[in-house]
């Protein structure tokens, strides 16, 4: 059912996408879903979602010679992927609002990238992190973990037992581990205070790894879903780890897009073409006479199958014909998103380099608990970026912004020094106000959630199937996981419509 001109292109490759320029944004992201006017009435397979997941699977699936539309609720593609461009004072680069990092074993995403002529970059990491503790005080150090020894015991049975308990888990189920009931009753903050010397020491500082990673509190996730994601942290030849799920060098932060995440699913919408429609929220899916009937705001189509890969919250404003089954709506109802915002500050200059400092710094207090280098690829503008996640955002999340920017500042300044309190643009982005997002990076699981339902993640719902990087069982949560959800759906449809 592929119109021959599409199929072509999509076989051959061969469109304006392999000419663009780095310069993207709103209006290429806009460009990029260009199917105007009406919708068809009847295609192959339905996407709903234009995020990386949605688009990768409307690829795959076009390229086996199906008749596929991708649907998407917002004016723009990408979803939890967003580029920002900075003022025209500040040099007009280009930073991420949204996903940003990759690193090693994230073979999907950076596969993808490199086809697409989106070059990476490595993360600056010369010199040294910054650690601040309300007890112990400011240092600096090198490595995974400060030098902190009120908490550095801990620290290393914990993380050794956490690294070795993620390696007996399953990645694709989770919920089948021996001990699974036990994991799952509990949460990370518990199993932190069961076994640590000074548990709020620890725990703080495992905080400014939740609350960016998950953004989340060690008491609002399951220990289960947590040992999971450390063992989702890797691929199919190499062992998920901590290490390589926190750490910059050699882990998942190790690299970052030149002009910008958001240039992958652009360019990947621009070789879609217009199969690909904006401004179409779903707002009804109905199963009946062997079609699964999508109703969008720009009109209904009809199908043979579908692939929905939108947050899991999202769903289930989905009015559904018939329901969701039991399982899955009990699944998605505890699979909260995470609370995050980025707040970015832009310096002429990256001028905690001169210092001997990479930009990185954990503060077990204020706003600015988890910071990076977020400076472009040549190092102008400088770039802080804080993390404002969990807890953090719950407390400087509903303040004014200039309350915010004046406590992300002062964040800035406890680590890198007076200059910080100095930028020449100030710049954030919460994601729980996304509308088609409701929060980041990814879906929670509180205990109780995984050995209860979360069987039923990846089980398709009639011709309905689930894509989405929750879906994913290596780097969910991730860009590299929505690529392989939607490479995943992609695949249970073709062998079906074969
Ligand atoms: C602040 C932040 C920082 C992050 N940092 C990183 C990072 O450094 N590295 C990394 O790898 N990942 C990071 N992530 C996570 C990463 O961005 C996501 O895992 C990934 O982009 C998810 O892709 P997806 O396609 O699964 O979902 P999404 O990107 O959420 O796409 C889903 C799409 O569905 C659409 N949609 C929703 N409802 C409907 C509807 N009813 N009808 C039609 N369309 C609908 C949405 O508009 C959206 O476009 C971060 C995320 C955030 C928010």
């Amino acid at each position: 059912m592929t119109t021959p001109m599409l199929s072509r292109r999509l076989l051959l490759g061969t469109t304006a996408a392999a000419g663009l320029t780095a310069t993207s944004g709103l209006h290429d992201a806009v460009a990029a879903g260009s199917r105007q006017g009406s919708l068809p009435r009847d295609v192959d397979v339905v996407v709903v979602g234009g995020g990386i997941s949605g688009l990768v699977a409307a690829r795959k699936l076009a390229r086996r010679g199906l008749d596929v539309l991708v649907v998407e609720a917002r004016d723009r593609v990408g979803g939890r992927v967003l580029n920002h461009h900075l003022s025209k004072r500040s040099g007009g680069e280009t930073i991420e609002s949204g996903g940003a990092f990759v690193g090693p074993t994230q073979d999907h995403i950076l596969r993808l990238a490199k086809e697409l002529k989106v070059k990476t970059f490595t993360e600056y990491n010369d010199g040294s992190s910054v650690y601040i503790s309300s007890l112990t005080g400011r240092m600096e150090y090198s490595g995974t973990v400060p030098p902190d020894p009120t908490i550095l015991p801990d620290a290393a049975v914990l993380l050794t037992r956490i690294d070795q308990m993620a390696s007996t888990i399953d990645v694709s189920a989770p919920w089948s581990h021996p001990s699974a009931a036990e994991w799952d009753a509990m949460s990370l903050g518990e199993f932190i205070r069961r076994n640590a010397v000074n548990a709020d020491g620890i725990g703080n500082l495992i905080k400014s790894w939740t609350q960016p990673g998950f953004g989340a509190d060690p008491d609002e996730l399951s220990l289960l879903f947590t040992l999971w994601y450390v063992a989702c942290s890797g691929n199919e030849t190499n062992v998920g780890t901590f290490s390589r799920n926190s750490d910059t060098a050699n882990g998942a932060q190790e690299s970052r897009f030149v002009g910008g995440s958001q240039l992958v699913p652009i360019r990947l919408a621009r070789k879609l073409g217009d199969i690909v429609a904006l401004d179409a929220p779903v707002r009804r899916i109905e199963q009946r006479d062997h079609r699964v009937v999508v109703h969008t705001a720009r009109g209904t189509v009809r199908a043979r199958r579908a692939v929905v890969a939108c947050p899991p919250p999202l769903v289930l404003d989905i009015d559904w014909y018939p329901q969701l089954p039991t399982r899955r709506l009990q699944l998605l109802r505890h699979m909260d998103m995470g609370q995050l915002m980025k707040c970015d500050a832009v310096y002429r200059r990256p001028f905690w380099r001169d210092a001997g400092l990479n930009g990185f710094g954990i503060n077990d207090s204020g706003a600015a608990r988890a910071v990076f280098d977020n400076s472009p690829k040549d190092g102008t503008p400088g770039v802080l970026l804080a993390f404002v996640g969990g807890a953090t955002w719950r407390t400087y999340g509903p303040m004014s912004k200039a309350k915010r920017r004046q406590a992300v500042l002062e964040g800035f300044a406890a680590m890198f020094g007076e200059q910080a309190l100095h930028p020449i643009e100030y710049v954030e982005h919460d994601w729980t106000k996304e509308r088609w997002t409701r929060g980041g990076p990814t879906a929670v699981h509180a205990p109780g959630t995984l050995t209860q339902f979360g069987s039923a993640i990846r089980r398709p719902f009639g011709r309905v199937h689930w894509a989405g990087t929750e879906t994913s069982t290596y780097w969910s949560g991730y860009m590299d996981g929505a690529v392989r959800s939607g490479e995943r759906a992609a695949t249970e449809i073709g062998d079906l419509l074969r």
